[in-house]
């Protein structure tokens, strides 16, 4: 069996959904899904030149035939592509030998994988381009969000400094109260939103009613949604040390299940001061690629909780990732802004590793993460959970007229 093409495919979500497909001589037929970038689309087809002519199933060799290039030109990007590669060319391995991804991966520790639920700041989170830039999807209606010309703030990952006033406890509390209801156990908050009160976006740092408010909703939403429910709270590398140290020690009496990426990424020594000075867990890694950087995330920052991103990382690599953090009895939460196929990907990785705690799901405001896969049985998440399939591959396909109504335009649909 050989490689015959690489095409692509990018549905407009709450992010890009960048699909990618690898044909082979013999009809078989892979899909995997990539972490968004721009320009991505272009990248990935890139890779034709490399994988063409080559038998798909050495997978370990071909994953760093593909880094090679990426070493050469610097990751970022390349990762991003090669991940979405990677995980069509398991899918298409799986389908050819009958066995189900997890398989591949030496096995399954459980049945269930547990999804935790991405809650934003209470409110249905807006679409956004690849470079963060609020967006009204074609298949609603099209054209420019009319507040697209507000000031978007850096800080603030994408959100509309204009609108602190959609921040309250009481938004943060019903959001929570809804999705516990839907059956998750696990839920993720944001804090690094615009607040009802000035303050700087630049200087990594965190005034003291910022702290106050901030540790105000997230003894509310412990109060609604009780023990049973975990929380985890997402500061998207906004602060320094300082104040770091500060907001998880406010957020204690919340018994948060993880504190993540309250620093920015690289500073990995940085790390271990806010972690060293804090019993709320604090959790990074969706911005990294190298196992050696995991690696010095646990030896050098001290952290006992990893949170790599599904796509970025890819499944070959993701459990091998994973092996490396089991040697130091450290769990992963697996970062994952994809839609149902990257997901089912990640449910596989979670399935195949012992020390996985939960994988992220970004997609409860999206309309049609359900109708876009074909011949399901009902909604892929139940009770907060996604059932491990035993179908060969990824185990799910691709409505591929459904999702052609929600394709990105300008973009090739598999053509
Ligand atoms: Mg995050």
């Amino acid at each position: 069996m050989r490689i015959t093409r690489i095409s692509t495919a990018v549905l407009e979500a709450n992010f890009d959904w960048t699909i990618v497909r690898v044909e082979t001589d013999e009809g078989v037929t892979g899909h995997g899904e990539a972490f968004v970038g721009p320009g991505l689309t272009a990248v990935i087809r890139e890779f034709n030149e490399i994988l063409a002519g080559e038998d798909p199933t050495s997978i370990d060799r071909l994953i760093r035939r593909m880094k090679a290039s990426a070493i050469y030109c610097s990751p970022g990007l390349l990762y991003h592509a090669i991940g979405g590669i990677e995980s069509a060319l398991l899918d298409l391995i799986g389908k050819r030998h009958k066995m189900p991804v997890w398989q591949i991966l030496g096995g399954k520790y459980r049945d269930f994988v547990t999804i935790y639920a991405d809650c934003h700041a209470g409110e249905a989170l807006e679409s956004i381009t690849p470079m963060l830039k609020p967006r009204t999807p074609h298949w609603m209606g099209g054209g420019t969000p009319a507040d697209n010309d507000a000031r978007i703030s850096v800080r603030h990952h994408g959100w509309d400094a204009n609108r602190p006033e959609a921040v309250t406890p009481e938004a943060y509390v019903a959001r929570a109260t809804q999705m516990a209801a839907r059956g998750f156990r696990i839920l993720k908050f944001d804090v690094d939103v615009p607040m009802p009160f000035e303050t700087d976006e630049y200087n990594r740092g965190f005034c003291l009613r910022e702290v106050d408010f901030a540790a105000e909703i997230v003894q509310n939403v412990r109060k609604a949604v009780g023990l049973d429910v975990e929380l985890a709270i997402d500061c998207h590398w906004n602060y320094g040390v300082a104040a770091a140290v500060d907001l998880a020690r406010a957020l204690e009496p919340a018994r948060l299940a993880w504190l993540e990426d309250p620093l920015p990424p690289e500073n990995i020594p940085a790390f271990r001061e806010v972690q060293s000075a804090t019993r709320t867990p604090i959790a990074t890694g969706e911005n990294h690629f190298f196992r050696l950087d995991f690696q010095r995330l646990i030896t050098e920052g001290g952290l006992r909780i990893l949170a790599p991103d599904v796509q970025k990382i890819g499944l070959w690599e993701g459990k091998k990732l994973a092996d490396l953090a089991d040697l130091h009895y450290v769990n992963l939460t697996w970062h994952n802004i994809s839609g149902p196929l990257g997901t089912m990907a990640g449910v596989h990785l979670c399935a195949a590793a012992p020390n996985v705690l939960a994988l992220e799901w970004h997609a409860a405001s999206v309309p049609f993460f359900d109708e876009i896969v074909r011949d399901s049985e009902g909604p892929m998440i139940v009770d907060g959970r996604i059932r491990v399939p035993d179908a060969p591959g990824l185990g799910i396909e691709l409505d591929l007229d459904a999702a052609y109504k929600y394709r990105k335009p300008g973009e090739a649909f598999f053509e």
